[in-house]
């Protein structure tokens, strides 16, 4: 018997991820015989469900902005709760819900507060989480929090996934709708130079294709486009840990004005006028484009649907994503809600799970 199976914990944890293992194999043979075989209509015909997390996980960090001492509840909700921010440290709590009508600032994080109220009580930096709900298709969440900023962690996505993951994700008895571009929808901003512009066209998928234009030494020698089709798996792998970057310069300026106070080599890929600071550089060769398809995620979720669409943006940040959002849902007659009755025939990336290991 080798070492690792005398401890009947772990012979249990083996087991489990078996088990996973062989379940997520199971429905992935039937989602694939289904696309494969349309006319084959088997008893596993399932629709595309909503999801939510199967028990409550915590997690303790600092704000990036504030500096301060933040911590998070992440809690199972019901269907069509969408994602829902919960200040618990106020003496009455509030709830703000992710949409894009809630973003009231888009100055170097997106912040939200009830109804967008510049005044009413706000929670920063919500794009990261938001961005690993989408990742890993998760619809209905509350997040308790007793400060207003989402902890930064390790400045990516991929602490965020962790955390949902190993809380676990179920599926709920209720259809997941989603929103589908039907005509192409486009902001800009600036020109020459300055013009930066994002777009959202129709396509029976999600992908997103972002161009960013850095002329700088440490960043230039980087890939700076990257396109990326929506598949969780391949968002755990190729997104979820690029990490927020800054430049040494701006950050003295962002102090003066007592932002950035979080800010350490711990949670930002920090550059100064020549190179990377970070001693262990970089996690992708394109992490600094790929950051930026991270954040795109997490405002595209401000949508309050996920989305079949295709992205595509250069240049843009926050609060041009924020602009597209709010054009796309001002017009009626550019999207539509809907759902899957056969999961077979949702595009595979938006159908499966991402496995748990
Ligand atoms: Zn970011």
């Amino acid at each position: 018997m080798p070492t690792w199976a005398r401890n009947s914990t772990t012979q249990a944890e083996v087991k489990t991820v078996a088990l996973r293992l062989s379940e997520w194999k199971q429905r992935r043979r039937v989602i694939l015989h289904t696309r494969r075989n349309p006319h084959d209509f088997t008893d596993n015909r399932t629709m595309l469900a909503q999801r939510t997390l199967k028990s409550m996980t915590r997690a303790v960090g600092v704000g990036v902005h504030g500096g301060q001492r933040v911590e998070m509840t992440l809690r199972p909700a019901a269907p069509d709760t969408g994602i829902v921010f919960r200040r618990v440290d106020l003496p009455r709590s509030v709830d703000i819900k992710a949409d894009a009508f809630s973003v009231c600032d888009t100055r170097m994080a997106t912040t939200i507060s009830a109804g967008g109220d510049p005044d009413g009580p706000k929670v920063k930096t919500v794009e990261h989480l938001l961005s690993a709900c989408s990742g890993l298709g998760l619809d209905n969440l509350i997040v308790d929090i007793t400060a207003e900023e989402v902890p930064i962690l390790d400045g990516s996505a991929a602490s965020f996934v962790f955390l949902l993951q190993s809380a676990g994700i179920v599926m709920q008895a209720a259809p997941k709708r989603f929103l589908r571009v039907k005509r192409p929808v486009e902001v800009r901003e600036g020109e020459g130079a300055s013009l930066k512009w994002a777009r959202l066209e129709p396509y029976e998928g999600y992908k997103l294709a972002f161009e960013i234009e850095f002329d700088h030494p440490a960043v230039s020698q980087t890939g700076q486009q990257f396109v990326f089709e929506m598949d969780a798996a391949r968002y755990k792998r190729e997104i979820a840990r690029a990490r927020t970057f800054g430049f040494t310069k701006e950050l003295d300026v962002m102090r003066s004005r007592g932002l950035g106070l979080g800010v350490s080599l711990d949670n930002v890929v920090a550059v100064d006028e020549y190179k990377i600071l970070n001693s262990d550089g970089l996690r992708y060769d394109d992490e600094f484009v790929k950051h930026k398809i991270l954040d795109a995620i997490g405002d595209m979720m401000m949508a309050g649907r996920p989305l079949l669409a295709s992205y595509h943006a250069f240049k843009s940040g926050h609060a041009l994503n924020n602009t597209l959002v709010r054009a796309l849902l001002s017009d009626p007659t550019a999207y539509e809600t809907v759902t899957f009755d056969d999961e077979a025939r949702a595009p595979a990336g938006l159908a499966e799970l991402a496995p748990a290991w």
